[in-house]
């Protein structure tokens, strides 16, 4: 089967790779119809996010299932489904908690050993261990290109905003403007915020927050402070979600909340990087980080979607062939791209 895989920093390559195999009772093989592309892999394409030359990468998918481990109950051979990012097992002291992606056995698709060495989900077929737990059959009337999102970047969003405490009423930045920060500006409506600033460079994606009911702000030609305190009789917003992974943006986002207020950084960070704890100390500022708790939000997120009140479609600018995925890298990278579905 076709795969794409990480070669070294600004390149990808699709190579042949053996069709996987059930090697637990509870794994299923999906066969992947679109697999989309995410910031986050745009950090393993800089080389920031160190993985494994050859791996395939991926991790966003939705396909149909071709077989599944004796121990799997809900989900069949020839159903339609979308899968999280991150694998749990559901009975470890953290899926108990609750905490899915810090499970003990967790594994994130597409991200090398570091993640538990499972093969990314931009080819023809994958494997999904602890099916039960990690995929849901697709609603109907959900399109490819929208259920994707369910299994990272809406998940992700709305885990940045409903997963960090966002009440109804409450005022929110999201920095970032990216498939998640956009998907962070729809979860803040739907969970009733009552001004939503969102911050970016990026002419066009200022534009899709616009048309998505939040205040854009420019990052640099605008002063974000400003537009911050503006909002709030100069107090500083209830809760400021970081969607990009980036020191900078970390450091405006603990300016831009209020005292106690919270700081939701669902941006990837893989190394040291500095953040001005006296900022964090004196404000009395939550700091919520890590990846998202995708399997806790999947079917609350999938209800919205299916409801109509969170609809990412709109969000898919590019359909390619998984053929054309060093093309779709490189149009992602150069930021011509919101969501780009690979097509198998
Ligand atoms: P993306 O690359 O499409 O979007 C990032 C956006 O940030 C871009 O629009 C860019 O212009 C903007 N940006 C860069 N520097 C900025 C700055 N200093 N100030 C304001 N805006 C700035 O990525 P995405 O797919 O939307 O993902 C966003 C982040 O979320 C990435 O770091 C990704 O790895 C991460 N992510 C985390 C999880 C998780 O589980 N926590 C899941 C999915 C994605
Ligand atoms: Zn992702
Ligand atoms: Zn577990």
């Amino acid at each position: 089967m076709l795969a794409v895989t990480f070669q070294e920093p600004g390149r990808v390559a699709l190579e042949e790779r053996p069709e996987p195999r059930i090697e637990n009772a509870g794994d299923a093989i999906v066969k992947v119809e679109a697999a989309g592309i995410c910031g986050s892999d745009l950090h393993i394409y800089h080389g920031r996010v160190p993985i494994e030359q050859g791996f395939t990468i991926g991790h966003e998918y939705v396909g149909t299932v071709l077989e599944t481990g004796d121990a799997v109950t809900s989900i069949a051979t020839g159903d339609r489904v979308l899968g999280a990012f991150h694998t749990a097992c559901g009975t470890c002291f953290f899926c108990r908690l609750g905490v899915y992606q810090k499970c003990d056995m967790t594994r994130v698709f597409g991200h090398g050993a570091t993640l538990g060495s499972l093969q990314g989900t931009q080819a023809e077929q994958t494997l999904v261990p602890h099916a039960d737990m990690t995929l849901r059959r697709v609603p109907d009337g959900l399109g490819d290109g929208a259920a994707l999102f369910a299994g990272d970047a809406m998940a992700t969003g709305y885990h940045g905003v409903v997963g960090a405490g966002l009440e109804a009423g409450d005022t929110c930045a999201v920095i970032g403007l990216g498939p998640v920060g956009l998907c962070a500006v729809m979860s803040a409506r739907v969970a009733g915020a009552s001004r939503i600033r969102a911050i970016d460079t990026v002419a066009e994606r200022l534009e899709v927050a616009r048309s998505l009911g939040a205040e854009p702000v420019h990052a640099t030609e605008e002063d974000p402070r400003a537009a911050a305190k503006a909002a709030t009789d100069g107090r500083g917003l209830d809760v400021v979600v970081e969607a990009v992974g980036d020191p900078r943006a970390l450091d405006l986002a603990c300016r831009l909340a209020r005292k106690a207020g919270t700081v939701s950084v669902v941006g990837v960070y893989a190394e040291r990087a500095e953040v001005h704890m006296g900022i964090v100390w004196i404000k009395a500022l939550r700091l919520v980080t890590g990846h998202a708790n995708v399997i806790g939000h999947l079917d609350s997120v999938l209800a919205l979607m299916a409801s109509g009140r969170l609809d990412p479609e709109p969000l898919v600018t590019h359909r390619m062939p998984l053929q054309e995925a060093a093309e779709a890298y490189a149009i992602y990278d150069r930021r011509e791209a919101l969501k780009i579905v690979l097509e198998a």
